[in-house]
């Protein structure tokens, strides 16, 4: 999982009808194991994120 201004570089942020920023994976069908085995927005999936995004020293604030 590559990461780029602290979130998933496959990650695609939409606007929804609402204007709700909407999440999806660009590359779902393939992507790696440890997507599928953790829960979206679980505890784990959230600590796998913050484990890898304080790596690039960048945040999600801008997409929001
Ligand atoms: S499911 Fe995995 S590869 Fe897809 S955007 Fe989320 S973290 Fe990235």
């Amino acid at each position: 999982m590559r990461m780029d201004a602290g979130h998933c570089a496959a990650l695609e942020v939409r606007r929804g009808a609402t204007g709700a920023a909407e999440y999806f994976c660009r590359v779902y069908e393939r992507r790696p194991q440890i997507c599928r085995d953790l829960a979206r927005g679980s505890p784990e999936c959230e600590g796998e994120r913050a484990t890898k995004g304080a790596r690039v020293h960048g945040g999600v604030s801008h997409l929001t």
